[in-house]
């Protein structure tokens, strides 16, 4: 068995700081558990894996101390709250089964950071399904690449070199033929989308708050509708036809998009367009759709809250049972209306992700170099999964999961533990006090 504490070099490391999970990377450990990646990695990778170890103690209202002591003061906040929110949950598949555990017990509700960006997602399905791809597939199969308002790199720095300009294929695809085509945002970098022989990747920009109008107009010609106006958002209809053209003669074009990124007002309507447009297409041809996602655990989020409760994020048992809402649920909601007299706030993976402001008690399980304007009421800080201990993770497609493995030692509890053992402390307090009656 491995000696943690020693300095080595591990190989085929997992990277769970975006949905990607690359699984091929090298990490450097000195002997005091700094990791350094020196193969494989990205600026993201480099930058999340080698900061320093810390190992901060648990904090009451800023006062340092004993782990047992903080478990039993967020038991005693979680014990006198009547609708607790818990929110964040930026961590893998083991700590998001004990957050479900708890929330289950004490009526919480749940809610992801990232919600905002993946409900648009979410309510597509819902209202009206849709025809999605795997990273296996686009890797293997793609042809035609249309990117929907965003550069993909700057979530998932990685993806043209793993995904689009790979050198294999299970079929023995030239990759390298590859067609790329971004719609929209006038910024966004483009240069991954250059093939390895130096081809340019097509783009039509637009502002990204006319992306509806763009991507409506794009389906309405895929349908076979005529447009009266010459160009829309700037980018003209003859441009649109084109595109929809090579859509219809591409052997499995896809079409991806990043929730989080389409900031802008009933942005689901417009993934609602992509993904109907796909539906068109595999009338004639084979087409899907790839959301992208999987930052901060969203996706475990959702898939351990789906497979136990039924429902994704945004989900309450405030009334002992399950309950989805994705309005009244959000975190947002919930604060802005004073609805949560609690807040647990979750980040493990990134220390940049704080709570949001809020007067009501929080305590925040956190990366250990987390730090916070104000001082909650706790503070743990829990180990980083996929560093400090072991884990599971769910790839951006969401079909895929990948084991995290525990690189160094560490004396920081998993974000598992601590769930646990604040639900012991109630259930034990709860005992101790049905004995008094
Ligand atoms: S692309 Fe994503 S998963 Fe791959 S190394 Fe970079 S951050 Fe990690």
């Amino acid at each position: 068995m491995e000696n943690l504490s020693q300095a080595s070099t591990v190989e085929t490391v997992t990277c769970p700081f975006c949905g990607l999970l690359c699984d091929d990377l090298s990490v450097d450990r000195d002997s005091s558990g700094n990791l350094n990646v020196i193969e494989n990695g990205c600026a993201k990778s480099i930058t999340f894996f080698g900061r320093p170890v810390v190992t901060p103690s648990p904090r009451i209202a800023g006062k340092p101390v004993e782990l047992k002591a903080a478990i039993a003061k967020a038991a005693e906040i979680l014990g006198a709250a009547k609708q607790p929110l818990f929110s964040g949950l930026g961590t893998e598949v083991y700590g998001m089964r004990a957050v479900m555990n708890l929330a289950e017990s004490t009526n919480a509700t749940l809610d992801h950071m990232n919600s905002n960006g993946f409900m648009r997602n979410i309510q597509v399905v819902q209202n009206s399904g849709w025809l999605i791809t795997t990273l296996t597939e686009v890797k293997n199969r793609m042809d035609l690449l249309v990117i929907v308002g965003t550069d993909i790199v700057s979530i998932f720095p990685r993806f043209f070199e793993r995904e689009v300009w790979n050198k294999e294929t299970m079929y023995g695809q030239d990759t390298s033929k590859r067609e790329i085509v971004y719609l929209g945002g006038r910024d966004l970098d483009t240069s991954a989308g250059i093939s390895p022989d130096g081809r340019k990747p097509e783009v039509l920009p637009c502002d990204m708050d006319k992306l509806p109008d763009v991507v409506s107009a794009l389906r309405a010609i895929v349908l076979g509708k005529k447009l009266h106006a010459t160009e829309v958002a700037g980018i003209a209809v003859a441009d649109l036809e084109k595109l929809a053209q090579r859509m219809k003669a591409a052997k499995y074009s896809v079409t991806t998009w990043a929730a989080g990124t389409l900031a802008f007002p009933q942005a689901e309507l417009t993934v609602q367009n992509v993904t109907e447009l796909v539906k068109v297409l595999n009338k004639d041809t084979r087409a899907a759709g790839l959301p992208l996602g999987g930052i901060e655990g969203d996706m475990n989020a959702n898939q351990v809250c789906t497979w136990i409760s039924g429902y994704p994020m945004r989900t309450s048992y405030a009334r002992s049972f399950p309950e989805h809402d994705s309005y009244h649920f959000s975190t947002d909601r919930q604060l802005s209306s004073n609805e949560a007299d609690a807040l647990f706030w979750v980040s493990s993976f990134n220390p940049d992700r704080t709570p949001p402001a809020t007067n009501i008690p929080t305590v925040v399980f956190a990366h250990a170099q987390m730090k916070l304007e104000k001082e909650p009421e706790v503070f743990i800080p829990v180990g980083l999964p996929g560093a400090d201990h072991r884990g599971i993770a769910f790839r951006s497609d969401n079909v895929v999961s990948l084991p995290l493995q525990q690189l160094r030692n560490s004396t920081l509890p998993t974000l598992a533990e601590v769930f646990s053992a604040i639900e012991l402390t109630i259930t034990n307090s709860a005992l101790v006090a049905s004995e008094d009656k």
